[in-house]
């Protein structure tokens, strides 16, 4: 143990020291993790409630590490957003996830995550309009998801920069509604196309006495008032997507209608027929 001040005072805590040795290391590994292709995308099909056909996937990144395995994006994505690892990351899942869905049939689209943090990479604008034109994607089939959160500590240059990209024709999608941020007056901003609904609000709407089927009404119609469509996500069994289709969600997504599966698997779903 070293003998300054800090190494001093973690010895006491070791929780707190082996959570902050855990970090450090987790961050070395992932400064690597893209040049050793630890790295990969997995796709999860989004189907149309109506007819429930494949409309979409949502590409969601994966890491291999060789030592620990498979490690949650749900630790290592605030890893990567702290340390601005996202950045050069998020350029390889935009050019990955856009020469994947060239493959696809016209109609089905890619939707990519974009941390708060990616929209203020000056690169971003350049890096979306190259990953388009490289694979000949029609922009209209790329979407981008992005939260509430990134309102909350809006820049004065958002607006004008989710406005370029929406100029590039690219749609935007608003990832986990409801779960952080109590205002609205954000939803003009980035001429959302669609409202995802969060898994916490589906997994308990069938509940008896639960209030949240009437949140899900209530975020269909604001939706549909604002000429927007939902996507309710999450959805894990008939149960819930039948609920979900009644309360008027056009698009579903979840372990119901497939988990998120390897490129090859997803590609093979809507194009059975193309070798790889
Ligand atoms: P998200 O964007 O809300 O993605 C949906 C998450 O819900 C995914 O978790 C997915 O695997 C999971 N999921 C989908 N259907 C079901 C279901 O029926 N039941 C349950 N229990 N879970 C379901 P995943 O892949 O672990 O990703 C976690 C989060 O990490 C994502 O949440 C997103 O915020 C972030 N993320 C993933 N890939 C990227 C990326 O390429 N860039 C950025 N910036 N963030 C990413
Ligand atoms: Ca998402
Ligand atoms: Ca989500
Ligand atoms: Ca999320």
């Amino acid at each position: 143990v070293k003998s300054n001040g800090r190494g001093a005072a973690c010895r006491f805590i070791p929780a707190i020291r082996d959570k902050a040795e855990e970090r450090r290391a987790l961050e070395a590994d992932l400064a690597q993790a893209l040049a050793r292709g630890e790295l990969s995308l997995a796709f999860q099909p989004v189907v149309e409630a109506s007819d429930e056909h494949i409309v979409g996937f949502e590409a969601l990144l994966r890491w291999n590490h060789p030592a620990h395995g498979k490690v949650p994006p749900d630790k290592f994505i605030p890893v990567a957003e702290a340390t601005g690892l996202i950045i050069p990351i998020g350029h390889w899942v935009i050019r990955n996830a856009c020469a994947w869905a060239a493959r696809w049939p016209d109609h089905v689209r890619v939707a990519v995550n974009l941390s708060p943090a990616q929209i203020e990479d000056p690169l971003l604008i350049e890096t979306v309009q190259r990953a388009l034109a490289d694979n000949d994607l029609d922009p209209a089939r790329l979407e981008l998801e992005i939260t509430e959160s990134l309102f909350l500590n809006e820049k004065p240059a958002t607006t004008a920069k989710l406005a370029a990209l929406r100029g590039l024709g690219v749609s935007f999608a608003l990832d986990d509604f409801g779960t952080g941020y109590s205002s609205l007056g954000y939803l003009h901003k980035a001429a959302f196309s669609r409202i995802k609904i969060d898994r916490s609000f589906v997994s308990r709407a069938v509940q008896p006495g639960s209030e949240a089927g009437a949140i899900i009404q209530a975020i269909v119609s604001l939706a549909h008032s604002l000429d927007m469509a939902t996507t309710a996500e999450g959805t894990e069994t008939r149960e819930e997507f039948e609920f979900c289709r009644a309360l008027g969600c056009e698009q579903i997504q979840g372990y119901l209608f497939g988990r998120p599966m390897p490129p090859e698997e997803a590609t093979a779903l809507v194009r059975p027929a193309t070798r790889l």
